[in-house]
């Protein structure tokens, strides 16, 4: 659950929020028999039979005897510890099923294993792509203190990259602003959002998408609530607006059309796992409550 801090409350399970998972460094030298595996391979990762499904095997099959190229920590919960293993490319499990896209799995895992999953995805990746220092090129080595990979050679310390995204709940009365990317699905239209620029405030990078998409100037820009988004690794950020002026005037490239909404006249919206979607459903509820 999201609270903004105003005390408004935003409520909204951000799907891909680890944040019953905690990191601990150390990380334990040994594996205890609490230990949780996640396998992973390329961007995916296994999933075994339940119900729901789940990403962990369990003892149900005995001590699955499978090609494990690194072993990542991620975190712990109570006295379990949760490691990512990464599989080779093309491996086949016999008692699991792969998923190649983790955004698939949204339904099929619980929220708390889908959380899981995008980390270890994220963090096998982050292993994958630092071995060598970006500075001098020598090999890295994971840090006994914190999620990072230090080189020992020019004392470069790299850390996951989060790339923040704003996105943005325009109000004009009783109507939102929606569009539409030629990336969606005919009929789809969604709240605009886009990445911060390099040394910009977020208050700047929300002016400037809705004014750059759209042609509109907004004012009282309020936070309600963020997201981790991990395809590959945005933070989403979401904040409502009011119309303050201009008329629509769409750039024809990343968003081909635009228009203004009232809650009886919706089109098609994103789908529940989005935080698009929670912010237009506590616009949606708002309205409800209004008129009750
Ligand atoms: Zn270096």
């Amino acid at each position: 659950m999201i609270h903004d801090t105003t005390g408004k409350p935003f409520d909204h399970t951000a799907m891909f929020s680890t944040v019953f998972l905690e990191s601990r460094y150390p990380e334990p030298d040994v594996l205890t028999k609490n230990t949780n595996m996640v396998y992973v391979r390329d961007n995916g990762v296994y999933i075994f039979p339940g119900s729901p499904a789940t990403l962990f095997p369990g003892w149900d099959y005995g001590e699955l005897d499978l090609p494990v190229q690194h072993v990542q920590y991620l975190g712990h919960r109570g006295t379990a510890v949760y490691y990512a293993a990464e599989m080779p490319s093309g491996t086949a499990v016999s008692v699991g099923t792969f998923y190649p896209n983790i955004r698939e799995l949204y339904s099929v895992l619980s929220d708390d294993e889908l959380a899981i999953a995008s980390l270890a995805v994220r963090i096998v990746d982050f292993n994958r792509t630092t071995r060598f220092c970006g500075q001098c090129g020598a090999k890295t080595r994971p840090s006994r203190q914190e999620r990072a990979k230090v080189c020992d050679a020019c004392g470069l310390v790299t850390y996951p990259r989060t790339s923040p995204a704003i996105i943005v709940l325009v109000r004009k009365d009783d109507e939102i602003l929606l569009a539409r990317s030629p990336r969606f699905p005919p009929g789809l239209h969604s709240i605009l959002a886009g990445f911060v620029d390099p040394a910009e405030t977020l208050d700047e990078a929300v002016h400037r998408e809705v004014r750059e998409e759209t042609g509109i100037e907004i004012a009282n820009i309020r936070y309600l609530g963020s997201e981790p988004w991990p395809f590959p690794n945005s933070l989403m950020i979401g904040f409502v607006a009011d119309y303050a002026g201009g008329e629509i005037a769409i750039d024809n490239n990343e968003i081909i059309s635009a228009g203004w909404f009232d809650r009886d006249h919706l089109p098609d919206l994103p789908s529940r796992m989005s935080i698009s979607r929670a912010l237009i459903d506590w616009w949606i509820a708002e309205g409800t409550d209004r008129r009750a």
